[in-house]
């Protein structure tokens, strides 16, 4: 059994990351999700378990002792970080695993070469951010416009991906982030022999 992929996503607070995602787990329900851990507290409608693992600043600053996370992040003042084990598991055993994570965290995947297909989610304009940010309703004037402060220097930060997807609409969004999947399963690097006969052909191959 092959690896699976891991993909990792961002996407500034206020561009409709949690609806895609869930859209995405009914599309593709076999897609696994890596969940992270955070300090933050919980939101309505949130699951323990299912949307974060949410553990005291203490636990979190335990498990950075004991080298569990593959990255961790300060984003709007609370830790989130993603665990190493679960992770490799999901991967080693050949299921493709989307990682949410905010820049930083993609800053450290990167610097070690972590394997993965990084999307960038964008939302069409600040204005509309800043709307979506308001109408969630969860968020005080404060804590919105520390996200849009926030969100700008991410937006920045964009070539650092390989992909990049304006969410103007969560069904085009989704089905985007499946043909960017579906093309990367593809690719010559991924590719293994389907028959002894053309594992073959492949040993005398030309470049
Ligand atoms: P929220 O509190 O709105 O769910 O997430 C806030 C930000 O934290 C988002 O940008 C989200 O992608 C990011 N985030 C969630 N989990 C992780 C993680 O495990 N590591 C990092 N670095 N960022 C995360």
């Amino acid at each position: 059994m092959g690896k699976g992929f891991a993909i990792i996503l961002s996407a500034p607070s206020g561009t409709g990351k949690t609806t895609t995602c869930n859209l995405l787990r009914e599309k593709l329900p076999d897609l696994k999700f890596a969940i992270s851990h955070t300090t933050r507290t919980i939101r309505n409608g949130e699951k323990e378990g299912v949307d974060y693992f949410f553990i005291t600043q203490k636990e979190f600053e335990d498990k950075i002792k004991n080298n569990d996370f593959l990255e961790w992040a300060c984003v709007h003042n609370f830790y989130y970080g993603t665990s190493i084990q679960p992770a490799n598991t999901l991967l080693k055993n050949g299921c493709d695993t989307l990682l949410e994570l905010d820049v930083q965290g993609v800053e450290t995947l990167r610097k070690t070469q972590y394997q993965g297909i990084y999307i960038l989610l964008l939302p069409p304009s600040i204005e509309e951010m800043k709307a979506r940010l308001t109408k969630r309703g969860t968020n005080s004037e404060e804590s919105i416009l520390r996200r849009i402060e926030t969100g700008k220097r991410e937006i920045k930060k964009y070539k650092m991906y390989d992909y990049v997807i304006t969410n103007h609409e969560v069904e085009n969004t989704v089905d985007t982030i499946l043909s960017i999947l579906q093309a990367e399963k593809v690719k010559v690097s991924h590719y293994s022999p389907p028959s002894p006969d053309i594992e073959e052909l492949l040993k005398d191959g030309v470049d």
